[in-house]
């Protein structure tokens, strides 16, 4: 149970002083519901003023507050503004202008009454104006702030509204006790969290204070990763050796490249141990991930356990099934697939053999493993490229099995060291660095959407010399219709030209439609494959060395450089065309330059993280997993190590957080919603 102490701060705002339903609404859309929202709705910057004790043309362009008395007023024929002459104290003339409400300015600017007003100093010509300035008595001067904090904002709220939400928010706020290692608290020259976040509302510049909020969040998190740790490896598994018999058999078309070979010895390693293993493998498109599973799956069978491979969709999970089957049958292993689309007889053939161990291994979509779905023996789950797998559903794996199998992950998304440390801290982390060989370099240009015509032209030619092409439709944020549409409209126009030999994949085909439209590119029956996303290019095909990809801008780096090595496979030349569309940010631009100049995922990696944050790359965006409300990836990169080293220590020292600074530790936790965490602490 979260403690007492933290119930002030998880009010709903309606709570506090002022808050109606229809204010509520308006915070709503920024996500602030809860008081807790709004003390971590820090200031983005800061409007400064001067305070000038007269109008000088040096001063145009800041906000000044300055004392001035009205000495005539005139109003402009028809819509034209309302001016009031105002002389500062060195008698210098200053126009007070307003568009409208004049009645407003009349009553607050009476003649030869010195007032205090605030605004931008603005020229015109010789003459000095402030249009709609804030008009204050003399002796409220303290009311305007030479600094004032400047908030994220939405329709309906004004930002000193906003900063008395906050103020108020803060005032709920107690004083909580101190988690961080003192020693580094003292390093750092932190102060305690309540301060601190008073701080980073007063001055937005306030560095030491924003870092120390951000480290308490890294902290949590990090400690709630441990956590996770922690318990899965006091879990029992059990160890799966492996003698061989099943191996020694394989007959693969090639040799396993160094680095797979390596990274299999890695997970045997981790498989035979009684803890289970935690392993996140990472490694391009293309790096033969495939094999690494199908080995591991192997050790498992070899050592009487069953093993199952978790794909992303249905087309995916149908290719591993294939491939499976062309190494797996000829040596006895028993291999089934199960995904939303078995059903009836199918289904019930799939669950009986899986609980009577008549089936080793199963391959399927997020169908295998829920409820309903009983193994004999499960040694081994493998996830390939599931973002959604994130934490919470690692630990529900390991929580529901009396004997958690081992866990291998698997992603070519290339995930920079800082968010592999922050999503999947809990975890040992194997690295395929190195490709299959005859692997063809890949040239990318990026052409504006207005050469379209050429780039069908060129199509024409590698179609017309027998390549095949992928082309990828622009991805549309609002829906999956739209890009459905998008990818029909092309497909369509692409026809006129090529005929059937144009093929269409979309999100919303089902099943089978899509299944039947790869089998036909696979086989080259169809020439080019219009396609919505990443996920349904998943299959290789050698003569597909030409990929168009439309609206490039609108694609994430990492997923474009995914996309990107699906080409490359065949002998010879790879070509990448990114279509972008005329107008484009600057950082559109670089980014796609980017993708021109390197091929290397985990430079782009980095520049992801840098332009579009954590959820994007991960996909974690909407689960809500780990977001972050104040560290910045540059505060990640810097402080997420320390974090796992404080926290690493504080578990070595008291593993069941019943010390004071463990209790602390529990407060963080629940602080930042990682509760469930909470309940992995050991007990006793
Ligand atoms: P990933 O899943 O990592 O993207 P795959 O496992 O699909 O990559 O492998 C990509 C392609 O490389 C497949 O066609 C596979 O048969 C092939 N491949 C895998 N390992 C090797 C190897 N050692 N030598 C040659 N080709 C390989
Ligand atoms: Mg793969």
């Amino acid at each position: 149970m979260r403690p007492e102490l933290l119930n002030p701060l998880f009010t709903e705002v309606e709570a506090l002083k002022g808050v109606g339903p229809g204010l509520a609404k308006a915070l709503k859309r920024l996500d602030l519901t809860r008081a807790v929202d709004l003390v971590y709705h820090l200031p983005t910057g800061a409007i400064d003023r001067i305070h000038a004790p007269e109008a000088s043309h040096a001063l145009v362009g800041r906000i000044v507050v300055i004392e001035v008395t009205p000495f005539e007023m005139r109003a402009s024929a028809g819509r034209g503004p309302f001016r009031v002459y105002a002389s500062d104290r060195a008698g210098n003339t200053i126009t007070l202008t307003y568009f409208n409400n004049p009645g407003w300015a009349k009553k607050s600017l009476p003649l030869g009454e010195p007032k205090l007003v605030s605004g931008k100093l603005d020229a015109y010509g010789q003459d000095l104006q402030i249009v709609h300035p804030e008009v204050l008595a003399l002796d409220k001067g303290a009311d305007l702030p030479l600094r004032e904090p400047v908030y994220g904002l939405t329709e309906g709220l004004t930002n000193r509204r906003m900063r008395e939400l906050a103020m108020a928010a803060l005032e709920r706020a107690p004083e909580l006790p101190e988690w961080i290692e003192p020693s580094l608290a003292a390093r750092e020259g932190w102060r305690p969290w309540r301060a601190a976040l008073s701080e980073a509302h007063a001055d937005p510049y306030a560095t030491d204070a924003r870092r120390r909020l951000a480290y308490d969040e890294i902290f949590a998190n990090q400690l709630a990763l441990l956590l996770l740790r922690a318990y899965s490896r006091r879990r029992r598994s059990v160890p799966l050796q492996g003698d061989g018999r099943l191996t020694d058999k394989l007959r693969l078309p090639y040799m396993l490249t160094g680095a797979q070979r390596r990274v299999t010895e890695e997970i045997r390693g981790d498989m035979a141990q009684a803890a289970p293993m935690l392993r996140l493998l990472q490694g391009d498109v293309g790096s033969g991930k495939t094999l690494v599973a199908l080995l591991a799956m192997l050790t498992a069978v070899e050592s009487g356990a069953q093993a199952a491979l978790l794909a992303p969709t249905e087309i995916l999970a149908r290719q591993h099934h294939a491939t499976l089957i062309s190494q797996l049958d000829a040596i006895g292993v028993r291999t089934a697939i199960l995904t939303g689309r078995e059903k009836g007889r199918a289904r019930e053939t799939v669950l009986m053999g899986l609980a009577d161990g008549s089936i080793d291994i199963l391959v399927g979509t997020h169908a295998i493993f829920q409820e309903k779905v009983a193994y004999k023996a499960l040694g081994l789950a493998v996830i390939d490229e599931q973002h959604r797998f994130g934490v919470s559903q690692r630990l529900l794996l390991s929580a529901k099995a009396a004997r958690p199998p081992h866990l291998l992950v698997m992603t070519a998304t290339p995930i920079p060291r800082t968010l592999t440390l922050t999503h999947y801290g809990e975890m040992d982390v194997s690295r395929i660095d190195e490709m299959p060989p005859g692997r063809t370099p890949i040239e990318t240009r990026v052409i504006v959407d207005e050469k379209i015509p050429d780039v069908i032209d060129g199509l024409g030619r590698h179609v017309a010399g027998g390549g095949q092409a992928y082309w990828v439709c622009p991805l549309v944020e609002e829906s999956e219709k739209t890009d459905s549409a998008a990818a029909e409209q092309r497909a369509a126009l692409l026809r006129l030209r090529f005929g059937p030999k144009v093929g269409l994949v979309h999100g919303r085909m089902k099943g089978p439609e899509k299944d039947a439209v790869m089998a036909a590119f696979v086989s080259s029956e169809l020439a080019v494959l219009v396609a919505t996303t990443v996920i349904e290019v998943g299959v290789d095909v050698a003569n597909a060395t030409l990929m168009i990809i439309e609206g490039a801008e609108r694609f994430g780096l990492a997923q474009l450089h995914q996309l990107r090595g699906r080409v490359g496979r065949g002998a010879g030349h790879s070509i990448c065309l990114l279509i972008r569309g005329q107008t484009l940010s600057e950082t559109a631009r670089a980014r796609l330059a980017l993708m021109r100049e390197t091929n290397d995922g985990f430079r782009i990696a980095e520049e992801d993280l840098r332009l579009r944050g954590p959820g994007e790359i991960l996909g974690t965006r909407q689960s809500g997993e780990a977001q972050f409300r104040v560290a910045t990836p540059e505060d990640l990169a810097e402080l997420a190590p320390i974090a796992q080293g404080d926290a690493q220590l504080l578990l070595d020292r008291d593993g069941g957080l019943d010390g004071p600074r463990g209790q602390a530790a529990r407060t963080a936790l629940y602080l930042f919603e990682r509760d469930s965490a909470v309940g992995l602490i050991r007990s006793g």
